[in-house]
C-alpha cells in the first residue's frame, strides 16, 4: 500500500466516523422543508421534484442569498399563487437567537438555537477602525478533541452542524446587521470574512463544513470569496489535503508546540498525526505564495510553551514556508489550568519571529468579557445537558 492509499483510507474512515454524529434531517413538524443549505444542484432537484423548471431554483437562490428574504411573499419575481404554493411546502429557515451579547469592545457574541435544541456559538469581531469584521463560525456542537487548554474541549460532542446550521449562523449574523442584500465586488462589507474558529474541529465534519463554504463563496449569492475565508484546523492531516484541493480556502493550524512530547499532551490529536506530518501537509496546501500565507496558531501558555528556545525551534520547523504565527494570549476560563504568557515574554516571543522573517502578530483577545474570545466557547453547561 502506497502512502496516498493510506491516506485515502484515513479519509474514509474520518468520514465515516463524522456521519455517525450527523445532524437531524430538517423538516419542520408540519412537513415542510427548509431551503437554506442545499447545494444548487439539490435546489434544482427539488424544485422538479415540486414540478418546477432550473431557472426556479436560480431565482430562489438570488432571493435567499443575495437578498436575504425570508419570506416567499417578498419575491417579487414569482408569481403570488406559485409564492403561496412554494409557502406551504418549504420554509427558508434561520437559526433561533437564544442569546445575543455585546462585549464594551463591540465584539458581539450569539448563541444560536437549532431545531433539535442543540446550540452553538457564533461571533463577530469588528476591525476597530475601519467598518469590516470577521465572523468566527462553529462547525461542531462541542469537540472530540480535548485540547488542555480549550474550553469548547471541555463539552463533549454531541453531534456535527448541517450545512445549514453552518451557512445560517452566517446569514443570522448578516440579518442582525441588516446587511442584505449581498454587497456585490469589491464593496465594502461589515461582516467581511469568514474565520472557521468557533466550536469545532471543522475538519472532522468535513462534508458540511464544504458544503457551506460553496454555498457562501457562490457568485450570485452571498459571493464572499474564497481569499476571504479561513479555515482553522488542529491538524488533521488527511482532509487538509482534500480541503486544499476543493475548496482553496485560507489555512491556519493550530501548531501550539514544537515538540511532539509537548503537543502530544497540550493537542492530543498529535498522537496521531504528528508535527511532522501536518508540517509536510502545510507543504503540499495548495496555492501557498506569498499572498496566501499559512497561518500558524501559537497560543502562549506561561512557562509551557513561550521561551525563547522555543521560538527558535518554532521558525527552524517552519523555514522555507510562505507562513505567519499569530501569536494568541491564552484566554483563561473558568477551570481552565493555564496561566497567560507575561507582556515580556510574548514580546521576546514575537521579536524572535519577526527577524526571521514571519509576520507574528499578536492576537489582541477580544470579547474576553462576555467569553467570546478564541477557546473561551462552549454551549452546554458542566452536566452536559443544553444551556
Ligand atoms: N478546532 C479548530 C478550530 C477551533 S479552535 C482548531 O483547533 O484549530 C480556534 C483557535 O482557538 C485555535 O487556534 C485554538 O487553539 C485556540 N484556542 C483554544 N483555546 C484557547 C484559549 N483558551 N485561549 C486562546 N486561544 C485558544
Ligand atoms: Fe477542539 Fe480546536 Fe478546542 Fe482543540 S482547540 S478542543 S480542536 S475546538
Amino acid at each position: 500500500m502506497s502512502v496516498t492509499d493510506l491516506t485515502a483510507a484515513e479519509r474514509e474512515r474520518i468520514l465515516a466516523k463524522a456521519a455517525h454524529f450527523s445532524p437531524p434531517e430538517y423538516t419542520l413538524p408540519d412537513g415542510r422543508r427548509d431551503l437554506v443549505g442545499l447545494s444548487r444542484e439539490e435546489l434544482v432537484a427539488e424544485m422538479a421534484a415540486f414540478g418546477e423548471k432550473p431557472f426556479r431554483a436560480k431565482q430562489l437562490w438570488h432571493w435567499i442569498y443575495h437578498q436575504g428574504v425570508r419570506d416567499f411573499a417578498a419575491m417579487s419575481s414569482i408569481a403570488r399563487p406559485l409564492q403561496q404554493k412554494l409557502a406551504e411546502r418549504f420554509v427558508i429557515g434561520r437559526p433561533e437567537v437564544a442569546t445575543d451579547q455585546l462585549s464594551k469592545d463591540e465584539t458581539r457574541k450569539f448563541l444560536f438555537r437549532f431545531r433539535d435544541h442543540e446550540a452553538v456559538e457564533t461571533v463577530y469581531i469588528p476591525d476597530r477602525q475601519e467598518d469590516r469584521g470577521a465572523v468566527c463560525l462553529s462547525s461542531q456542537v462541542g469537540c472530540t478533541l480535548s485540547c488542555k487548554f480549550c474550553h469548547t474541549g471541555t463539552q463533549r460532542l454531541a453531534r456535527n452542524l448541517s450545512a445549514a446550521e453552518i451557512v445560517g449562523q452566517f446569514m443570522a449574523a448578516r440579518d442582525a446587521y441588516g446587511e442584505w442584500p449581498s454587497p456585490k465586488g469589491e464593496t465594502p462589507r461589515l461582516l467581511s470574512t469568514i474565520v472557521l474558529m468557533g466550536m469545532g474541529e471543522p475538519l472532522y465534519n468535513y462534508e458540511n463544513v464544504a458544503k457551506a463554504m460553496k454555498i457562501i463563496m457562490d457568485n450570485e449569492g452571498i459571493a464572499l470569496s474564497r481569499r476571504r475565508i479561513t479555515l482553522s484546523t488542529s491538524g488533521v492531516v488527511p482532509m487538509m489535503d482534500r480541503a486544499g484541493a476543493e475548496l482553496g480556502v485560507n489555512l491556519a493550524v493550530s501548531l501550539h508546540a514544537v515538540t511532539d512530547e509537548l503537543r502530544d499532551e497540550i493537542v492530543p490529536l498529535n498522537r496521531k498525526y504528528p508535527i511532522k506530518e501536518v508540517i509536510e501537509a502545510c507543504r503540499r496546501y495548495p496555492g501557498a505564495s506569498n499572498a496566501r500565507r499559512i497561518t500558524f496558531e501559537y497560543i502562549m501558555l506561561r512557562g509551557i510553551n513561550d521561551s525563547e528556545a522555543d521560538a527558535r525551534a518554532l521558525v527552524k520547523l517552519i523555514a522555507g514556508l510562505p507562513a505567519k504565527v499569530n501569536l494568541i494570549p491564552f484566554n483563561p476560563w473558568p477551570g481552565s489550568a493555564y496561566q497567560p504568557s507575561t507582556p515580556e515574554a510574548l514580546k521576546k516571543f514575537a521579536a524572535i519571529v519577526m527577524n526571521a522573517g514571519y509576520a507574528s502578530p499578536i492576537r489582541t483577545p477580544r470579547g474576553r468579557d462576555i467569553l467570546a474570545a478564541c477557546g473561551q466557547l462552549k454551549s452546554a453547561v458542566e452536566n452536559g445537558a443544553a444551556a
